[in-house]
């Protein structure tokens, strides 16, 4: 059996070669002004990130679109439309934290079902993502099994971690196991606090690899997985074969993950454990087996100083 992807697949952004006019932009999905509870005004929001040496950025209120013809933005930034809507949660856990990218239309999110505003959002033309589900207590199994159209999660926001509950990893790997699918991630600051509290502003951001500087081709580039999150490494390569130690019963994958300064690598998959690389010193390219007959996989990269980066899933059943 295929594992089933989404709609289109999944795209490596390490498939899309800069000959092609690919280029990687540093963004955050995630941000508050005074619009909602932010303390900058949604100018000096953007100003930050700009100053920050950021492409991109979604000024993310809660319950109300920030418009971006409101702000003056550089031409060669790009600025997300969108909001963070919170739908109850029929299911039985807390409200929802959905962000939702590229939307033009207010909706009256805390009186809507989650699923008809997930439709909402779609029918904009717009993706939709579940946010810090970890420090919620939105469990997967029970609060977003039912749901249909999530582009999926937030695995990392540094206002969460701030708290206590800033990566969402294990929800993630809940959702693809339990679908038997595989979902892109986002990391974000989900910043509130001015630059100069130095709170949750420029410490989680997502990495896309986009042929234009748009919108549309950041916001396609999140959804089909052509993107991965970091509070600092880069990752700059994975590429998966068939490893000679495979046999009949036991399929083995062998990853090549290239990365700046790393001190272990490590292969998440659906299989039981985990393998990883890790030499007493620090590298930037690891190269090892992934678990047999794993299905998926995705690579977390950790730095010497701790900070790290996680690659969106794989899908090894086609290679
Ligand atoms: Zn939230
Ligand atoms: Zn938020």
């Amino acid at each position: 059996m295929a594992i089933e992807t989404p709609v289109d697949g999944l795209v490596s952004p390490y498939d899309l070669s800069s000959d092609d006019g690919y280029v990687w932009l540093k963004g955050n999905l995630h941000s508050h002004t005074t619009n909602s509870d932010g303390k900058p005004a949604p100018q000096e929001r953007l100003d930050g990130y700009v100053e920050h040496g950021y492409d991109f950025l979604c000024l993310s209120d809660h319950y109300k679109i920030t418009r971006t013809d409101t702000v003056s933005c550089p031409d060669n930034f790009v600025l997300i439309q969108g909001a963070e809507l919170h739908p109850a949660n029929p299911f039985g856990g807390q409200v929802h934290h959905f962000v939702a990218l590229n939307i033009h239309q207010d909706m009256d999110s805390q009186r809507l079902p989650p699923q008809l505003v997930i439709d909402a959002v779609r029918d904009q033309g717009g993706s939709i993502w579940l946010a810090h589900p970890h420090w919620s207590s939105v469990n997967i199994l029970r609060d977003t099994r039912p749901l249909r159209g999530l582009s999926v999660i937030e695995v990392f926001n540094t206002t969460c971690r701030r708290m206590g509950r800033g990566e969402s990893s294990v929800h993630w790997d809940d959702w693809m196991s339990m679908e038997d699918k595989i979902y892109p991630a986002l990391a974000n600051d989900d910043s509130h606090a001015l630059d100069s509290a130095r709170h949750d502003t420029y410490q989680g951001w997502t990495m896309v690899r986009v042929a234009e500087r748009t919108s549309a081709a950041v916001v396609e580039a999140l959804a089909t997985g052509a993107s991965y999150g970091t509070t600092g490494p880069q990752i700059i390569d994975i590429q998966l074969r068939l490893s000679d130690q495979s046999t009949d019963k036991s399929r083995v994958v062998e990853a090549t993950v290239v990365s700046s300064e790393a001190q272990r690598v490590c292969a998440v998959c659906d299989a039981y454990g985990t393998e990883y690389h890790e030499h007493g010193k620090s590298f930037e390219t690891a190269t090892f087996p992934i678990r047999a007959n794993a299905r998926w996989a995705r690579f977390e990269v950790i730095a010497p100083d701790g900070t790290k980066a996680w690659s969106n899933p794989f899908d090894l059943t086609d290679l």
